[in-house]
């Protein structure tokens, strides 16, 4: 008998043909892509006239509003541009707070009152647009009666344009407010916070002599993980199609035991797939530079070289969607979930930051003797500081329902926030707090043993792959993000603490220069920060059982579920340091707090009930099939094994169709969320821990869903 549930496949196929958007000869260099989809400076320089290139470039440069007769000429350019590359639509692009992006797509030709129409693009439709708002999540900001929602001009995101087979649309990336001015969208905090982080650091740059820099850019260069599975498998599971990770499924009897797949050479149906994601990204001016297989079976990383936060995090959004897109034309899908498949390791995303002046320098560089670089010293302490005055706050920016089952599981850093250092820098800190000159070790070359081999400079410190916020040379790496989520939340967030930190210090550090040294003050400075903080600083493994133990002896939080962690969104201590740098106002941290609480009922109550179709639907009627068939032979023993399995999931089944119907508290409350977290998930547990058993059971043409071993194995 075969499968008995194909039949939907063949309605999702797509011809896997690839390559939709034709294939050019890359080793031609004239078909090198790269910014090609771009309204970057490059195009703006040639097709605007040169005054107002110079100008435009100069209110950029020093963040001012664009007059509007600039605006109507930058728009003209930008259409011509666009439409001479086939886009017959524009439209603002932005990033509401569902995490993702969204779009309204209207076409550049207006009527002209003859019956003909021409192309129409003014600065006036550049700047702002006014989608229908009143169905974005907004947190009770805004009620559906005065659904008035701006969508504003990001000049500092380039525009470009999305190519599909059947055409083209120019996007612009749009910040989304509403009429009363309150940010509903991502775009709008991040560029506060990145303006509050530069305020302050110019400050502190100041006390240690710097004249030259005017303003520091946040960096962020984010490693994307990602699985491909072949799209058949993918529309046979309803749970992968609804929820986007797999409700059942019993381990395989492979998994990554053999750590055969982490940096394996990579399937050719696979790398296709990759070099094409490359090609369209690259057209759209992002630079990714890496890829390789990850730690599980079927699951990838991407990541770019970093960008300044607000383009970084516009083209993470892209790079996300690309996936998903390209995917499709090769017959697999994407899954971005942070958990699609039990028992294997999740998805994670890590977020490399770092701050750069625009003179070109790194903040965040050491140099070879960092005990000696006060200033470095200096920014890395108001690191320190702030992460560990807003532990909660940092876990509560990456959470999310996927999330919860992937921190803390020995696959991916635990829920609790610490910062990993490093030998030399915690050397260098030591020495500081105790007063005494840093030594300086002298790095040295690693020798291989034979000559053949070149000697290698060495490290000031080995690497910790388990610390959730590691100093990685020049840069801190934030990896405790989910792989579906978008980047700005947690930047804004870094961004905001850390203006904060240099704030305190820099005040700190200006009272000590009125009589003494920048040495002697900074020293000080250093060293009290240092004294205060750190107990967030942890070399060693934070899987282990140990550490949990350790961090609560040191007062660290350890938030292991969303509803316990989203409440830092709207503490006090986060509402000051928002207020205080204008970030976000109290009324629009509660509108986030409100988003996300609800996103994660909504999210749980989909999966329950997925789950619950799912077990009663398809895999209750396949254990009876193969109950009937155990009967038919005679086989009495294996009948009652089956039959009680069968009684079992019938039970939780009951149990969790009685939960999924009469939720406690207020609808979206954070009562409402831990009723989901208490009594909906482990109800959903209990039908997986029998449903799965029974997978073992039941005769493998009977039952409906493909099974691990096959979704992960097969490329
Ligand atoms: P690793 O994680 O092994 O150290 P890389 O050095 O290649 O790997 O860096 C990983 C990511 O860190 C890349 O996306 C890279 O662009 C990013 N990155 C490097 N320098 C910075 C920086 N100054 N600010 C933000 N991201 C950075
Ligand atoms: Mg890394």
């Amino acid at each position: 008998m075969p499968r008995s549930r194909q039949q939907n496949v063949m309605a999702a196929q797509w011809s896997a043909n690839g390559s939709s958007m034709g294939s050019p000869d890359l080793t031609q260099s004239s078909n090198q892509v790269f910014g090609e989809n771009v309204f970057g400076p490059a195009v703006q320089r040639q097709r605007l006239p040169r005054n107002v290139y110079k100008q435009f470039q100069e209110t950029l440069a020093r963040g001012e509003a664009l007059d509007t007769s600039l605006a109507d000429q930058v728009a003209s350019a930008m259409k011509e541009w666009a439409m001479e590359r086939g886009a017959t639509h524009y439209s603002h692009w932005f990033q509401p707070l569902t995490g993702t992006t969204a779009e309204k797509h209207d076409s550049f030709y207006s009527p002209t009152g003859d019956g003909s129409a021409i192309a129409e693009f003014s600065g006036k439709e550049l700047i702002q647009g006014e989608p229908d708002a009143s169905s974005f999540p907004t947190g009770g900001i805004r009620a559906t009666f005065e659904a008035r929602g701006y969508t504003a001009w990001d000049p500092t995101s380039p525009a470009f344009i999305l190519e599909n087979p059947n055409g083209a649309v120019l996007c612009i990336p749009t910040a989304f407010a509403s009429w009363t001015g309150e940010a509903l969208d991502t775009k709008i905090p991040l560029l506060r916070s990145m303006d509050a982080l530069s305020r302050t650091a110019i400050r502190v740059l100041r006390l240690f002599g710097d004249q030259a820099a005017q303003r520091i850019f946040t960096t962020v260069g984010p490693e994307q993980e990602y699985f491909l599975i072949d799209e058949q498998y993918y529309f046979e599971r309803p749970d992968l199609v609804t929820t986007g990770r797999t409700l059942f499924g019993a381990k395989p009897p492979r998994g990554h035991e053999l750590d055969d797949h982490y940096f394996g050479s990579i399937p050719e149906r696979i790398l296709a797939c990759m070099l094409e994601v490359e090609r369209e990204l690259a057209k759209l001016g992002v630079p990714i530079k890496t890829r390789h297989n990850e730690v599980a079976p079927n699951q990838y990383e991407v990541a770019p070289i970093f960008e300044n936060s607000n383009v970084g995090c516009d083209h993470q959004q892209l790079v996300m969607a690309q996936l998903g897109a390209v995917a499709r034309r090769y017959g697999l899908v994407c899954l971005l979930h942070e958990k699609p498949f039990a028992g294997v390791n999740g998805s994670g995303k890590h977020n490399n930051w770092s701050m750069g002046t625009d003179t070109g320098d790194n903040l965040m560089e050491p140099g070879d003797t960092p005990g000696e670089n006060l200033q470095f010293m200096f920014f890395c302490a108001a690191v320190v500081q702030a992460v560990n005055s807003h532990q909660a706050l940092l876990r509560a920016s990456i959470a999310s329902a996927g999330q919860d089952h992937r921190l803390g599981a020995n696959e991916a850093p635990p829920a609790i926030i610490s910062i990993f250092l490093g030998a030399e820098l915690l050397r260098a800190f030591e020495a500081i707090s105790s007063g005494k000159p840093v030594q300086d070790n002298g790095r040295g070359f690693l020798g291989l043993g034979t000559p053949a081999l070149p000697p290698l400079p060495m490290h000031g410190g080995d690497r910790n792959r388990t610390s959730p916020f590691a100093f990685t040379g020049n840069k801190f790496e934030f990896r405790a993000l989910g792989s579906a989520m978008s980047l700005s939340l947690p930047n804004t967030v870094l961004n905001t603490i850390v203006a904060e930190a240099l704030d305190e210090l820099g005040g700190k550090l200006e009272g000590a220069l009125a009589s003494g040294s920048l040495e002697d003050g900074v020293r000080q400075v250093v060293r009290d920060s240092w004294d205060a903080n750190r107990q967030v600083v942890f070399e060693g493994d934070n899987y282990s059982e140990a550490w949990h133990a350790e961090a609560e002896r040191r007062g660290l939080a350890n938030l292991r579920t969303t509803p316990e962690a989203l409440p830092w969104l709207i503490d006090p201590q986060t509402i000051a340091a928002f207020g205080a740098y204008d970030v976000l106002s109290e009324r629009e941290l509660h509108s986030r707090y409100e988003v996300l609480l609800e996103q994660y009922v909504i999210n749980v109550n989909i999966e329950a009930e997925t789950a619950y179709s799912i077990a009663r639907t398809m895999l209750l009627p396949a254990a009876a099939r193969h109950l009937a068939e155990l009967k038919a032979a005679g086989l009495a023993e294996l009948a009652d094994e089956t039959e009680a399995a069968i009684g079992e999931l019938a039970a939780s089944l009951s149990a969790l169709e009685s939960v999924n119907a009469s939720h406690e508290g207020e609808e979206g409350s954070l009562e409402h969320a831990a009723y989901m977290r208490d009594d909906v998930l482990p109800a959903m547990a209990a039908v997986r821990e029998v449903a799965d058993r029974l997978e073992r059971l039941v005769a493998d043409d009977l039952w409906p869903l493909p099974k691990y071993s096959e979704i992960l194995f097969i490329k």
